[in-house]
């Protein structure tokens, strides 16, 4: 508040259209998860997550529905994905939690953003190859 900058929008959604987000202002971090829930959560190597705090993200279309465990750390993981196409939205939780974690893949224009870390890499398939050049963590960064 009180900014007079123009504030950058990030926009998004799942595959039907169902639900819509908006994300302002610039996300906390961009990083690639390689964790087992991920994996199993997505059916893909690893996911790509942009970091926001919770007041940067709001939902403009449609409800998501959420599927909620505990995620390794030992605090519960809710991930908020579309009902009607399963379209992966973001993923909320008691670890970090104001952050939201939205899937890269989600954004209208992905290449808006661009993953600089890696986390769980001890997770990591040995086919899914990583950019060498990302700031590698074998569980989460020390917060
Ligand atoms: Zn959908
Ligand atoms: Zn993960």
């Amino acid at each position: 508040m009180g900014d007079v900058k123009h504030e950058s929008v990030l926009t998004g959604g799942c595959l039907c259209g169902s639900v819509r987000y908006e994300i302002t202002g610039a996300p906390l971090f961009v990083a690639q998860c390689y964790c087992r829930d991920c994996q199993k959560a997505t059916g893909t190597g690893h996911t790509t997550i942009v970091g926001v705090m919770n007041v940067q993200l709001a939902i403009v279309k449609g409800t998501p529905s959420t599927y909620t465990n505990r995620g390794e750390s030992g605090g519960s993981v809710t991930r908020h994905f579309c009902g009607i196409c399963a379209g992966r939205l973001f993923t909320s939780g008691d670890l970090p939690g104001p952050v939201r974690m939205v899937q890269a893949g989600s954004l209208d224009n992905p290449n808006a953003i661009s993953p600089t870390s890696a986390v769980y890499v001890k997770d990591r398939l040995l086919w899914d190859l990583m950019d060498p050049q990302l700031e590698q963590h074998q569980r989460l960064p020390p917060s």
